[in-house]
């Protein structure tokens, strides 16, 4: 049965370098026509054979997309890369941008069908005025993210309109999208919901600080979730737990007015240093019935010293040889 095809990539933050390891899906070169399997492009990869010709592209390329799926915003000629953004993959990366993966294809034309190889991968912040120069495809926006039934002439301009009034309606509408504020209060708490800080993070390895963005779990009482939302140096009113939680293992008692430190679960990005995957480790002050993030770290490993120096380790961090005495 047809399907998606993948791509598996290593996408860089245009705005602080980290990279992320995402796995995408595109129907960009419709595999579930006539059945055919998806495929999974890699760089480096073998070809894989689209259900469209490359005269195909070259025909829509500037002048309409297919299927209401893809927006054409400027001519492409065979022999040039096509660059395609995937919209509808893109994410957030913990410095608050908003990314979007920029892929770069390769379109043989052996048969009737054209040979694809992904030749590069790069990123776009769509809060860039810019963001558009250079893309010949954009998926259109999904529904519900961006208020374009507001603009019914949206609609028509992106069917009629010419490239650069498409990229130009396309640049507003993503531009609003990207400025949506990435911590917004109030949210609806509901079970298995997470703290959401901002705070000043170092890397260990290479001594990079800049604000970014963490979820923690520690002050989550399944019972009654709070969402709390905090950035540096404000305090939210939490529970910090006296002893080890479901998710939480405790190492140390924490001391009204000092520090304590909680050791995050791994995220899947590594610093522009290469450092990675990254273990956020969360500094708090603690109150009576309340916490103030203070900072964060960034380390790519553990060691026995930071184990140390802890109080709150995520249990995926845990084994049974460093569990220890609480
Ligand atoms: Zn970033
Ligand atoms: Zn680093």
């Amino acid at each position: 049965m047809g399907a998606f095809d993948e791509v598996l990539a290593k996408v860089s933050c245009p705005a602080c370098g980290a990279q992320h390891d995402r796995g995408f899906q595109t129907k960009l070169f419709e595999p579930d026509y006539d059945e055919r399997p998806g495929g999974t492009f890699e760089i480096g990869g073998a070809p894989i054979r689209a259900h469209l010709s490359v005269e195909h592209f070259e025909k829509r390329a500037g002048r309409e997309g297919w299927d209401d799926d893809w927006i054409a915003l400027a001519p492409w000629q065979r022999g040039t890369p096509l660059v395609a953004l995937l919209e509808d993959q893109s994410f957030y990366c913990s410095c608050a941008a908003f990314v979007v993966p920029e892929l770069r294809f390769d379109l043989r034309a052996d048969s009737d069908y054209a040979d694809v190889c992904l030749v590069g991968i790069g990123a776009e912040l769509l809060s860039r005025e810019d963001a558009l120069v250079g893309v010949h495809f954009s998926e259109l926006i999904p529904p519900g993210l961006v208020p374009l039934s507001k603009h019914a002439q949206w609609s028509t301009a992106l069917k009629d309109g010419t490239p650069e009034e498409r990229r130009r309606i396309l640049a507003a509408a993503y531009r609003e999208h990207a400025f949506l504020p990435l911590v917004s209060t109030p949210r609806t708490p509901s079970p298995g919901g997470s703290d959401f800080l901002s705070a000043p993070m170092r890397c260990r390895a290479c001594g990079d600080r800049r604000t970014r963005f963490c979820h923690t779990s520690l002050f989550q009482d399944p019972e009654a979730p709070s969402y709390a939302e905090s950035v540096a140096g404000e305090e939210i009113l939490v529970p910090i737990p006296p002893g080890s939680t479901r998710l939480y293992h405790a190492k140390r008692p924490v001391v009204l007015g000092e520090r304590f430190g909680v050791l995050e679960a791994s995220h899947p990005w590594f610093c522009a240093c290469g450092a990675g995957p990254i273990l956020p480790l969360l500094w708090f002050v603690a109150g009576r019935g309340s916490a103030t993030i203070i900072e964060m770290e960034a380390l790519d490993r553990l060691d026995d010293e930071t184990l140390a120096r802890v109080h709150f380790v995520h249990v995926e961090h845990v084994s049974p040889l460093r569990r220890g005495t609480p």
